[in-house]
């Protein structure tokens, strides 16, 4: 037998799910002499054959038992979303006492109603949008023209830190430079840690995880950056530090090193106007954690040459990552359209919603976070800044949102999120060191004195999806009108790879076409007094009225 690293198929073997494991060089062999055992009857195949086709050999109690313990432990892991793992165990259950082929007709029947579901369509529409994003990163790639074999991560901060370490572990040497050295040190630490969490887990060897961490050099000065085929800026939020630093080492690179920025609100071309190369330059937005996030948005400014978005793509690939390309505009993609729900989340809070009651309606409908949750988990201070650079870029929409906004009163009141302790929520470490959160009464104090006292307060489970959800529909579907995403697959699935919109629901054009346009429309209608932010696009309303979807 093979010395397999994978045990489930010795799980198999010994459940007799299968009849023998070989090694792959011997399964021919293997094979025929197992029809030459049948042939001259050493091997009983009909009787395995008899034994497959017949119903399970178990009691009724312990067929009982062992559904009822399948079905939890499933359900646990699938969640109420998704249909089909808890409807295979039902099959199982059904079909337990049956022939093969009456069992078959029980699988057939569950099988097909469950293509039906919009969980089927939403998930195999995301198989198709991968697989076209994956040749749209493919078809980039293809024209570049530029190898990358190493890089400089500028900053060794959360993100810097994180880029360095996902270019190590693809194989590519890093220098990580800092002006900090304890940042440099964290940096390193951080790196270490996930490592020692592979080691760890069996999925790397302590060899190459020592290899992999010595491939990053950090460093306070720029020697060696001479080599580097891309410098990632990674540095602080601030365009006059960012212009100063990315002019400073375009100076020291190689005429044909590609320059990116990490920024995640800045906009590119006007970083671009600090560069003498800016036809080598473009935005590299990476999500944070950055080892586990799959989106990677690469930025197309306006003097962006093909070859540098080729080479951007392609080396983004080659991390393991899901490239989109998108146009500069404020807040790219991702956060451009984060950040409407915000401030309808925002809005709603000001008119008296609970903002645990919206967690929780949010986390149900599938989001992995409630907005509250995730902006102390983002860092308050992280989202207030970008407001501005999203509220002046797209003044017409959001000129009007209220003007008071309780995530603003948090970050006033010096609470910053998880970061330090308290936000929407306060944080404590449990007994595994996972900060765990509960409720403040100052927080409900501090948003009753500034809530709107013209508000009804009534706030039922489909008004809160609905003045979360419809502001960022909206904005999605200006970006693609203006042509900032190219296609609703990419749109869709940039939501999905980079916000953890949830995958049964397929994106925000699937969720759309899901409750029909007409719906949608109507639906935002009813909030029309909130302004801009809820008020459809021209062309959305024309789709809605000819019966048109985003998706075939
Ligand atoms: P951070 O504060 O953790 O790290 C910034 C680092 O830059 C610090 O270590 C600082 O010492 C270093 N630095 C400052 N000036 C420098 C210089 N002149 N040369 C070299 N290093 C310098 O910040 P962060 O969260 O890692 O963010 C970095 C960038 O990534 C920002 O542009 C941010 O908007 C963007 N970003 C952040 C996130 C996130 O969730 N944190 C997500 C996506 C993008």
């Amino acid at each position: 037998p093979a010395q397999y690293d994978t045990p489930p198929v010795y799980s198999a073997l010994k459940d007799g799910a299968v009849d023998a494991v070989v090694e792959p060089d011997f399964l021919r062999g293997e094979a025929l002499a197992m029809l030459v055992r049948a042939a001259e009857g050493q091997l009983d195949y009909l009787q395995r054959r008899a034994q497959k086709q017949a119903p399970l050999q178990l009691n009724d109690v312990e067929l009982g038992m062992s559904i009822a313990t399948s079905k939890a432990m499933v359900f646990s892991k699938a969640g109420p979303n998704y249909p089909a793992p808890v409807a295979a165990v039902d099959v199982l259950a059904k079909a337990a006492k049956m022939s093969r082929d009456e069992a078959l007709e029980v699988e057939f029947k569950t099988f097909s109603e469950l293509t039906q579901t919009p969980q089927c369509r939403a998930l195999v529409g995301m198989f198709i949008n991968d697989q076209y994003i994956g040749s749209v990163a493919k078809k980039y790639g293809k024209k570049a023209t530029k190898t990358i074999e190493h890089v400089t991560a500028l900053g060794a901060g959360i993100m810097g830190g994180g880029i360095a370490y996902q270019n190590a572990m693809k194989g590519f040497p890093v220098l990580m430079k800092d002006i900090n050295t304890d940042s440099l040190a964290l940096g390193m630490s951080e790196a270490n840690k996930l490592l020692a969490k592979r080691v760890d887990r069996g999925q790397m060897s302590t060899l190459d995880a020592g290899n992999v961490l010595s491939s990053i050099i950090p460093s306070l000065s720029y020697e060696g950056v001479e080599n580097t085929d891309i410098v990632i800026e990674a540095v602080v939020e601030n365009p006059k530090v960012k212009g100063l630093v990315l002019a400073d080492v375009e100076g020291k690179i190689s005429d044909d090193a590609v320059l990116v920025s990490n920024t995640s609100t800045i906009s590119i071309d006007h970083l671009a106007t600090n560069l003498k190369r800016p036809e080598q330059f473009c935005g590299m937005h990476f999500f944070n954690p950055v080892h586990a996030m799959p989106l990677v948005e690469v930025i197309r400014g306006e003097k962006t040459s093909e070859e540098t978005l080729a080479a951007v793509v392609a080396h983004a690939q080659a991390l393991g990552k899901k490239p989109i390309v998108v146009n500069d505009c404020p807040g790219f993609l991702v956060n451009r359209v984060l950040f409407p729900a915000v401030f309808g989340f925002d809005m709603m809070i000001v008119d008296g919603a609970d903002f645990q009651q919206v967690d929780r309606v949010m986390e149900g409908w599938g989001w992995p976070m409630g907005p509250a949750y995730l902006i102390d988990v983002v860092g308050i201070d992280t989202a207030v800044h970008c407001f501005p650079s999203i509220l002046d870029g797209y003044p017409e929409r959001m000129g009007e949102i209220y003007d008071v906004s309780p995530t603003k009163l948090l970050f006033e009141g010096g609470r910053l999120g998880q970061k330090n302790g308290k936000g929407f929520y306060v944080y404590e470490k449990d007994k595994r060191g996972k900060p765990k959160k509960s409720v403040d009464a100052v927080v409900y104090d501090l948003f009753a004195e500034h809530a709107n006292t013209k508000s009804s307060n009534e706030f039922t489970d489909d008004a809160i999806v609905a003045r979360f959800m419809v502001p960022m529909c909206i904005e999605l579907a200006h970006c693609l009108e203006e042509g900032v995403v190219g296609s609703p697959a990419e749109a869709d699935m940039a939501v999905v790879y980079g916000l953890g919109f949830p995958a049964f629901r397929g994106g925000l054009f699937r969720w759309m076409d899901e409750v029909g346009l007409d719906v949608f429309c109507s639906m935002a209608d009813n909030y029309r007094q909130l302004g801009k932010l809820y008020e459809p696009t021209e062309r959305m309303r024309e789709m809605a009225a000819n019966g048109e979807t985003y998706y075939d």
